[in-house]
């Protein structure tokens, strides 16, 4: 058999001509952006799933998801703990108060293993808070990549203040 027909079945799933040779190569944001989908799935808080990667030189750095503290229980094994808080703008809005984020996660796991997250960017699948994208400012990020908006009217002010650009880079998931 020729080489490159074995290159064929290795690659394909039935062997055919249509396998994954074939497909289109994903870019790095559609790579990266679709990491932080599949890691979102780890997720827990009921109230909404996001996942979070932190990239430099195109090269993950470190990932979290929302969820609980380590070790306690999780939303989805209990129920979400609601707070109200009203914004400066006079809009309520309501969090969980059991839930880490999902970038605070990605940085905390970083922190926790000594991995340097200078000059990274970072893809979320969600736009950050007022409160993460405050933390991002201060860790350093220049780019801020998300899929989905959320609560995005409240970052407005502090991305024009802070020069962190806000990118989205939107990804269809089987
Ligand atoms: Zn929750
Ligand atoms: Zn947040």
């Amino acid at each position: 058999m020729p080489e490159n027909v074995q290159q064929d079945n290795c690659c394909s799933p039935d062997g055919g001509e249509e396998g994954f040779t074939h497909e289109k190569r994903l870019g790095w944001h559609e790579y990266f952006m679709s990491v932080a989908h599949l890691i979102s799935r780890r997720a827990t808080c009921t109230r909404g799933h996001v996942g979070a990667v932190l990239v430099r030189d195109n090269n993950i750095l470190s990932t979290g998801y929302n969820g609980a503290p380590s070790g306690l229980p999780h939303c989805n094994e209990t129920t979400c703990k609601i707070y109200r808080s009203t914004h400066p703008d006079g809009t309520v809005e309501e969090n969980c108060v059991n839930t880490i984020h999902a970038e605070i996660n990605a940085i905390a796991q970083a922190a926790k293993h000594g991995v340097s997250i200078k000059d990274a960017d970072i893809y979320i699948t969600a736009s950050p808070c007022i409160h993460c994208l405050k933390v991002l400012i201060n860790v350093g990020i220049k780019t801020i990549y998300y899929d989905k908006p959320y609560k995005i009217d409240h970052i407005a002010e502090l991305l024009r203040l802070s020069g962190v650009k806000l990118v989205q880079i939107h990804v269809e998931m089987p």
